[in-house]
This record gives structure tokens, C-alpha cells and sequence, in this order.
């Protein structure tokens, strides 16, 4: 499971999904977890340093987590199927981020089959200071209804049965984010609420 993370981190960072220091990885490990360090590049991770933290999200060993540990946390206490966290600042979703006039209930409109599949709805929560853990409540109850969060002027997370399911979503928000400002001021054709109806069944 080290190994996969450091993997997974070095391919988001390869393809430019994850620049500079920004962006952070979580599995469920036994009761507890392992997530990537603070201040730590996802290109540049050491297995054996990674951060394991307890069921109660006490720091064991290895480095200290991210600041945004509350957020995997909330997510994994109000997503018992969650097995891996995905959090990125990858360019194209923190500029959906940053859209004025969105739908606050689900941001990125149904414009792929696989968007609707591996994504399906995006709840935008309010700007919070990185690090400020006072959006827990919110993003708690945000994360009953939807297992892929937009953090204003932020980036996304995404909660998943797998690490590599986790990133597939996350880089569909990431596609889908370039698409909706590709098209920007041409008309679009969105799926219908029939088309997404099936996709979900
Ligand atoms: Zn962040």
C-alpha cells in the first residue's frame, strides 16, 4: 500500500496534477491510516516516511500528516466505504473552483457518461483557510450525499473504494472542469436527466 501511494503520487505529479507541494493521498490502513506528509511533494515520496495515523486520527509514526487530515477524516467518518482519499489543486478544477454563479449543489454540469459514472455530483463547499477545521460540520454533511467535494477557491476531494478509483474521479472533475471552460460561450448540449437516469442505474 506504501508502495502504491508513492506510485500514485509520482504519476499525479509526472502529469502535472499536482504542482508544487499541493495536493495529498489517504488509504485506510488496518483501523487506522497512512496519508502523505506535510509540505511533502506527491512526486517525491519516501515509504517508509509516510504518516500513519490511528482510528482516531492521532498521529502514530513516520512524518506529520498533511494540515488537511480533518478533511480525509470527516470524509472517511461519513463515508464508511471509503478505502482512499484523492486531493488535488490541479489547475483546471481550482479555476471551476473559483467560478462565480455556480450551482452550489453540484458545480460541473453532466457533460460525459464517464464523469456522470465516476463523479456524478459535485457539492461546492464555502473557502475555509487550509489547515482551518472549522468547515467539518459542513463538509460532513456534504460527504453524506456525495463522495466528490469542490473547496471553493481551493481544488477537489474525492473519497473512493480504491486508491486508483479515487484518482479516476478525480481526474474526470479535473477533465470535465477543462471542458466546461473550453466551451465557455458556445452553446453546449448537456446529458439529459434521462441519459444520466441510466447511467446511474
Ligand atoms: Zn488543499
Amino acid at each position: 500500500m506504501r508502495d502504491e501511494i508513492v506510485e500514485t503520487g509520482r504519476s499525479l505529479q509526472a502529469r502535472g496534477l499536482s504542482p508544487g507541494t499541493s495536493g495529498n493521498l489517504s488509504v485506510r490502513d488496518g483501523d487506522g491510516f497512512l496519508m502523505t506528509p506535510t509540505n511533502s511533494s506527491l512526486g517525491a515520496l519516501d515509504p517508509a516516511r509516510l504518516s500513519r495515523l490511528d482510528a482516531a486520527g492521532r498521529h502514530v509514526d513516520g512524518d506529520p500528516p498533511t494540515k488537511e487530515v480533518w478533511l480525509h477524516l470527516a470524509m472517511y467518518e461519513e463515508r464508511p466505504e471509503a478505502r482512499a482519499i484523492v486531493h488535488l489543486h490541479s489547475t483546471y478544477a481550482v479555476a471551476a473552483a473559483c467560478l462565480d454563479g455556480v450551482d452550489e449543489d453540484d458545480v460541473l454540469p453532466p457533460l460525459t457518461p464517464y464523469y456522470v459514472m465516476r463523479v456524478g455530483r459535485l457539492p461546492l463547499i464555502p473557502y475555509g483557510r487550509p489547515g482551518d477545521p472549522s468547515l467539518t460540520a459542513l463538509v460532513r454533511e456534504r460527504a453524506r450525499s456525495a463522495h466528490a467535494l469542490l473547496l471553493s477557491n481551493h481544488g477537489p476531494i474525492v473519497a473512493a473504494p480504491s486508491l486508483a478509483a479515487a484518482v479516476n474521479a478525480a481526474e474526470e472533475i479535473e477533465e470535465t472542469a477543462k471542458l466546461v471552460l473550453l466551451l465557455h460561450g458556445l452553446p453546449r448540449r448537456e446529458l439529459t436527466p434521462e441519459q444520466v437516469a441510466e447511467l446511474r442505474q
